[in-house]
């Protein structure tokens, strides 16, 4: 009985995730899901991304937390569209869903928006499961996590598509094991591309700035060549 329950609420998302992205389809908007344990540097990534790009590209944020606006402030001064989403009303929900997202779509501004990132709350388990309309699923783990994130969740792996190994800055004073790492992130997920980078140093940035532009170039021109 349970498991029929949890059958339907996920295929309720799905119909509501593909709602979603037929909207940022049309609107030629990429659509990038962040998931991550609890500070791992979501935030100062996309601070970071949006910084360094915003000259070129018009970006739109929205924030899941479980409560406080903290990290929604944080973006919201580089004068973007931002909407903070607290699943603190709804019952402390651990994940994002399609239709949270749809709902945040009615108070966000889209026009002219070419990226838009979702900051999915922090944790690596629920996330995973519930897509919301996303062109990609973004990964991001700190070295200080160690090096069997993948094996011990590994849906939230097998299920995105970049890994962003952040705060490389850190590893003199570690003893995680980057090649180990590699090895259990391949067993779940022999596609996942990875990048590793210091959001705070800036050390790989630009890989994943690069990575980003051609994600955008490319889906831009898929919508150019399909004539629409
Ligand atoms: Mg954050």
């Amino acid at each position: 009985m349970k498991i029929q329950v949890l059958t339907d609420v996920l295929k309720a998302n799905q119909t509501i995730a593909l709602e979603n992205k037929k909207i940022f389809d049309k609107n030629q908007i990429l659509v990038l899901n962040f998931m991550s344990s609890p500070g791992a540097g979501k935030t100062l990534i996309l601070e970071k991304t949006i910084e360094k790009l915003k000259k070129d590209f018009n970006f739109a944020v929205i924030e899941g937390d479980v409560a406080t606006s903290n990290d929604a402030e944080r973006l919201a001064k580089y004068d973007i569209p931002v909407v903070q989403i607290t699943t603190e009303s709804f019952g402390g929900a651990c994940h994002l869903d399609a239709n949270m997202v749809k709902k945040a779509m009615e108070t966000l501004d889209l026009s002219g928006v070419q990226i838009l990132f979702i900051e999915n709350i922090g944790n690596l388990i629920c996330p995973a499961g519930f897509d919301l309309g996303e062109d990609k699923k973004v990964i991001v783990l700190s070295t200080t996590e160690g090096e069997d994130k993948p094996s011990k969740y590994p849906v939230a792996f097998r299920n995105s598509d970049l890994l962003l190994i952040n705060k490389i800055d850190l590893l003199p004073h570690l003893d995680i094991d980057l090649d180990l790492l590699m090895q259990n992130t391949k067993k779940v997920n022999p596609e996942l591309f990875s990048i590793k980078l210091s959001a705070k140093t800036e050390q790989g940035f630009e890989n994943w700035l690069d990575w980003l532009v051609r994600e955008y170039r490319s889906k831009s021109k898929k919508k150019s060549s399909s004539g629409k």
